[in-house]
């Protein structure tokens, strides 16, 4: 219960700060108070914080249909094929931020949720690329071990202290909170990544060095399929 009256507050507020960045530029824009360039750059503003609260909103939407266990199609997935498709999507954005990113492994198969599967390697490649440092390195990697099949998402980047390692999959929590923001992040990737593992029976674990990168590793139990 103390969980989710912690987590309606900090929604709240969350969405407030974007709100009135909007709201204020608006009023400003309809007194009068905006020459030319003034309403470009207000509406620039403006743009930005809906954007935000566009991002914030789905998330906190995934999040709460985790918490509610869904009714979820679960099927024969290849993880490598998965890891393949948000590789490839997120390669603009890995070249945007001189990191680059790789994929190795092979065909695996574990019965799940292709979304949710899709979400997961998302965010967590999406943090490696964000996390990361210019001429940066991340290194998706699929493979099997023992009777589960393993997804590794290496980076070179900034790495995470041992006391922050234990708190990086609660909601909302951040270790550099202005670094999240300017590069697009809600605190939410990781706590919505956890939820998607837990679901399909896996588990998540963190090796990191600050200044030197982070390794996460997921295991979900491996479907064996015959040949
Ligand atoms: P965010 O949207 O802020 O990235 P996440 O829940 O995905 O939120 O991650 C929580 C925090 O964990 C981040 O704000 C960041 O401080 C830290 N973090 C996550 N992934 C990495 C990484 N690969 N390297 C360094 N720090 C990371």
């Amino acid at each position: 219960e103390q969980l989710r009256r912690e987590f309606s507050a900090n929604v709240s507020h969350e969405l407030k700060t974007p709100l009135t960045s909007i709201s204020g530029y608006a009023e400003l824009i309809e007194n009068g108070m905006a020459s030319g360039d003034d309403t470009v750059r207000f509406a620039k503003e403006i743009h930005k914080s809906a954007n935000r609260l566009l991002t914030l909103i789905n998330d906190i939407i995934r999040l709460s249909q985790l918490d509610s266990t869904p009714e979820t199609t679960f099927e024969k997935v290849d993880l490598y094929e998965v890891a393949q498709v948000t590789v490839d999507m997120l390669a603009m954005s890995a070249q945007q931020h001189r990191v680059s990113l790789q994929l190795e492994g092979r065909k695996c198969y574990v019965y799940g949720n292709k979304q949710m599967l899709e979400d997961l390697i998302y965010n967590l490649c999406d943090n490696a690329i964000r996390y990361n440092v210019e001429n940066g390195l991340v290194c998706v990697t699929v493979g099997e071990v023992d009777d589960n099949v393993f997804l590794a998402v290496r980076d070179t980047g900034i790495g995470i202290s041992k006391e922050n390692q234990e708190r990086v999959f609660e909601r909302f929590y951040r270790v550099d909170k202005s670094r999240s923001k300017q590069t697009g992040g809600t605190g939410l990737g990781l706590a919505i990544a956890r939820n998607a593992i837990l679901l399909h029976r896996g588990s998540i674990k963190i090796d990191s060095e600050e200044g030197q990168g982070t390794v996460f590793t997921v295991k979900i139990p491996i479907i064996y399929v015959s040949k």
